[in-house]
C-alpha cells in the first residue's frame, strides 16, 4: 500500500529552514537528477551521469567528500571504509578506469593476533579458547549456507537472532559474550542472523581471495572521482526539506538554498534521511525503514607509538581483549609500518561516548599499559573518531533486526521521484562494493534500462 506521508522531525535541520531569515534565501537551481550525498555511491552515479547528456547536480551536506570513506587529514590516518576485495567487480573497473595504484595488504592483514581475556594475556591465539573472533567462525563454520549472493533478504525461516543461531551451534551464554566483542554488530543479541548469512554469502560468492587499499589512501580514489566531473559537488549543502508533491521534486538546504529537479536520488543513511522533512510517497515497509534501521555504532581511537613495544615483550601487537578496549590492532597499510587503533564495536561503544578526548586518552593509555607494561611511555593519542555520534552518516554500516529483511525489497524501489541508492539498498554485495553496485541500478532506472 503506497501512503503520502510527511516524516517530520524537530531536528536541528529543520528548525534551522523553518526560521531563515527571507533575506537568506536563496534563488531555486533547476536540473534534470539531483544527487544527494557525495560518499561513493553519489560521486559514482555522477561519474556514469557524465558519460550521458543527463544534466546532474551533487548535493553534499558536509565540507569533504568521500562520506564513510574518510582519510583525517589532521591526524593522518584512514577512518572509515578503505579495505577491497580484487573480486568487487564494479569497483575494480572504477579503478582501472581511473588508474589508481592499489596495495595488496592481504598476508600482513594475517599477521598473529593475541587475546586479553579475565586479565590474562594470551600470546598466541591458537593457545586461548577464549577467541572471540575464533569461537564466532567455529559457530559460522557449522551453519549451512545461502545459495545466491541476494537471496538474503528472502529467507523469512532464517530470519532469528544471531545469538539463538550461535547458540544452537554450541556457544555457551559466557561464550556468546565474548563474540560480541568480535562480532561486527550493535549486539549479538538484537541483531538478526541474516546479517552473518550475508556476510557469508558475500564471502563465498565474491571469492575475493587478495585485500587491497588505495595507494596514497582513500582520499585519492575519491577525489579522482571527482576529478571526472564536469562540474564541482556542492558542499556544506545539509538537505533538510524533499518535497515531491508537484511535478518537480524540490529539495532544501539549511543554507536556505533550494533546488528543484525531475528525479532525486538519495544516497543519505536511513539515519540522516530520518532527520529530513519529506513529502512524497512511501510503502509502510519504506517508511518502517526510513525510520528504524539502525547502523553499527563504530569508535576507534588512533594511537602512536614511539618504540615497538610489541618487540620487547615478544607479544603480537593486535589484540583481542574483554576490556571496554575491545580490539587493540595494527591498522597500516604498509607492510614495515605499524598504525595503532582501539576498535570497539556497538554497544561497547557507549563507555567512551559521555568522555572528553582528555579522558579517553588517559583511558587508552593506561588500559594499554595494564595490559603489556612493555608499552609504558612509548604509546601517544591520536584522536578518536566516533562513527555513532558522527553526524553525517550517525553509524557504520546498516544493520538489520529480526524481521527487518522483509521489508528490503520495497526499500531499493523508486517511489514518485525519488531513488534511492548507497550501501544499505543494494541487494547484493556489502560495503563498498554495494554503494558501487546501487549507484549502477539506480543508472540503469534513470536511463530506463532493466
Ligand atoms: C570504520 C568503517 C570501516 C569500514 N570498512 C570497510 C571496508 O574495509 N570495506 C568495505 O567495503 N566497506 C567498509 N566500510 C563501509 C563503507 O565505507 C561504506 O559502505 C561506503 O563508504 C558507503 O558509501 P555510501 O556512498 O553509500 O554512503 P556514505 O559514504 O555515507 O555517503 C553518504 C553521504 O551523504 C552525506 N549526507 C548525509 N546526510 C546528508 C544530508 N542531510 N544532506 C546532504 N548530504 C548528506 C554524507 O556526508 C555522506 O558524504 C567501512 C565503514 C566504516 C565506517
Amino acid at each position: 500500500m503506497k501512503r503520502r506521508t510527511f516524516i517530520q522531525k524537530t531536528s536541528v535541520a529543520g528548525l534551522a529552514s523553518s526560521f531563515m531569515p527571507m533575506a537568506c534565501v536563496q534563488p531555486v537551481l533547476d536540473t534534470e537528477i539531483l544527487i544527494l550525498g557525495g560518499g561513493v555511491s553519489g560521486l559514482y552515479l555522477a561519474n556514469l551521469l557524465e558519460k550521458t547528456d543527463k544534466d546532474y547536480i551533487l548535493l553534499e551536506g558536509s565540507n569533504r567528500l568521500g562520506g564513510r570513506m574518510f582519510t583525517r587529514q589532521d591526524i593522518n590516518r584512514e577512518v572509515g571504509g578503505r579495505g577491497i576485495g580484487d573480486r568487487y567487480l564494479q569497483l575494480m573497473k572504477l579503478i582501472k578506469e581511473l588508474d589508481i595504484n592499489m596495495i595488496d595488504i592481504t598476508d600482513y592483514m594475517r599477521e598473529p593476533t593475541a587475546v586479553y581475556v579475565d586479565g590474562k594475556l594470551y600470546p598466541q591465539w591458537s593457545e586461548s579458547t577464549t577467541n572471540p573472533s575464533r569461537l564466532q567462525f567455529k559457530a559460522l563454520g557449522k551453519v549451512k549456507q545461502l545459495t545466491a549472493l541476494d537471496e538474503w533478504y528472502q529467507r523469512p525461516d532464517l530470519d532469528e537472532l544471531y545469538s539463538e543461531l550461535l547458540k544452537s551451534k554450541g556457544l555457551t551464554e559466557q561464550e556468546l559474550n565474548l563474540v560480541n566483542i568480535s562480532a561486527n554488530y550493535n549486539d549479538i543479541r538484537e541483531t538478526s542472523a541474516i546479517n552473518a548469512y550475508h556476510s557469508m554469502a558475500f564471502r563465498k560468492f565474491n571469492g575475493s581471495k587478495r585485500v587491497l587499499n588505495f595507494e596514497g589512501g582513500t582520499k585519492t580514489f575519491i577525489d579522482a572521482i571527482a576529478d571526472t566531473l564536469s562540474k564541482p559537488v556542492l558542499k556544506n549543502k545539509m538537505v533538510n526539506t524533499i518535497d515531491d508533491s508537484d511535478n518537480k521534486i524540490t529539495v532544501r538546504c539549511n543554507d536556505g538554498s533550494s533546488y528543484k529537479a525531475k528525479k532525486v536520488v538519495s544516497t543519505l543513511p536511513f539515519t540522516t534521511l530520518r532527520d529530513v522533512k519529506m513529502n512524497t510517497t512511501f510503502t509502510a515497509n519504506q517508511e518502517k525503514a526510513i525510520k528504524e534501521l539502525q547502523y553499527t555504532a563504530i569508535t576507534q581511537i588512533h594511537l602512536n607509538h614511539k618504540e615497538a613495544f610489541w618487540e620487547h615483550d615478544k607479544t603480537p601487537l593486535s589484540m583481542w581483549t574483554d576490556t571496554p578496549l575491545e580490539r587493540i590492532m595494527n591498522v597500516s597499510s604498509d607492510p614495515v609500518e605499524k598504525e595503532i587503533a582501539c576498535w570497539i564495536n556497538g554497544k561497547g561503544t557507549a563507555f567512551f561516548d559521555t568522555m572528553s578526548e582528555t579522558e579517553i586518552a588517559k583511558y587508552t593509555i593506561d588500559k594499554i599499559n595494564e595490559i603489556r607494561p612493555s608499552s609504558v611511555g612509548k604509546i601517544e593519542y591520536l584522536g578518536t573518531q566516533n562513527w555513532g555520534k558522527y553526524p553525517f552518516n550517525k553509524g557504520a554500516y546498516v544493520e538489520f533486526g529480526v524481521g527487518q529483511p522483509s521489508w528490503f525489497k520495497d526499500m531499493i524501489r523508486p517511489t514518485g521521484n525519488m531513488h534511492f541508492a548507497g550501501e544499505h539498498v543494494a541487494s547484493k554485495s556489502r560495503g563498498i562494493e554495494a554503494a558501487a553496485e546501487s549507484a549502477q541500478r539506480v543508472f540503469s532506472e534513470l536511463m530506463n534500462k532493466k
